[in-house]
């Protein structure tokens, strides 16, 4: 497939992903709101926006689509913001919950409390392009992760935005900025992919 074809999904079961959509439409990509098993078949990539992991897992169950989403992050490409990257991680903390344990992170959810549930942050990061603009909503924390995760930034020395092969998290919504670093970073991360 070449790149000019790739079509990027975004799960659309809840939360951000509209914004998501129109951020990849911007940088030139096709996007396709995946709501059923079958609009998985044939993309490049998928974006698992922020909401609330756990009422992703219920919609996800109650519609017999965990199963074949976890087959999918698995073997693609996928970017996971917030509630999504709960929904990658290896483990899950406060409370343990279920996931599709295939980004190598352990995540505790709700990290910074009551009193800073919604902060901006600018953070340094090694994509190119200086500091890096941060929206932190309810947001978890990435209290550990595995030798094959590159950390991209970071909040008080806890990885922010991580890579592990065509595995993109960020603990925060780089949709809801102007900054397009991010979402840049995962249409290079599919177009690499598809070009295997
Ligand atoms: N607090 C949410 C959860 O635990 C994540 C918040 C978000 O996606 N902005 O699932």
């Amino acid at each position: 497939m070449s790149k000019t074809e790739t079509v990027i999904g975004v799960l659309a079961l809840q939360g951000a992903f509209d914004v998501h959509a129109k951020k990849l439409q911007e940088l030139g990509a096709q996007v396709r709101l995946v709501r059923k098993p079958e609009e998985l078949v044939g993309l490049g990539g998928l974006v698992i926006p922020g909401g609330e992991s756990t009422t992703f897992l219920k919609n996800l169950e109650r519609v017999g689509f965990y199963d074949v989403l976890n087959e999918y992050v698995h073997k693609h490409p996928v970017f996971g913001t917030c509630a999504g990257c709960i929904l990658l991680a290896n483990e899950v903390t406060n409370p343990p919950q279920r996931s599709f344990a295939v980004l190598d992170v352990t995540v505790e959810r709700n990290a910074y409390g009551r009193q800073n549930d919604s902060v901006i942050l600018n953070e340094e990061t090694s994509l190119p392009g200086g500091p890096l603009e941060m929206v932190f909503i309810r947001a978890p924390r990435i209290s550990r992760h595995g030798a094959d995760v590159k950390v991209l930034a970071e909040r008080d020395g806890f990885p922010t935005l991580v890579q592990q092969g065509r595995l993109l998290a960020a603990t925060f919504h780089p949709e809801l900025t102007d900054d397009t670093r991010v979402h840049q970073h995962f249409l290079e991360i599919v177009a690499a992919e598809s070009a295997k």
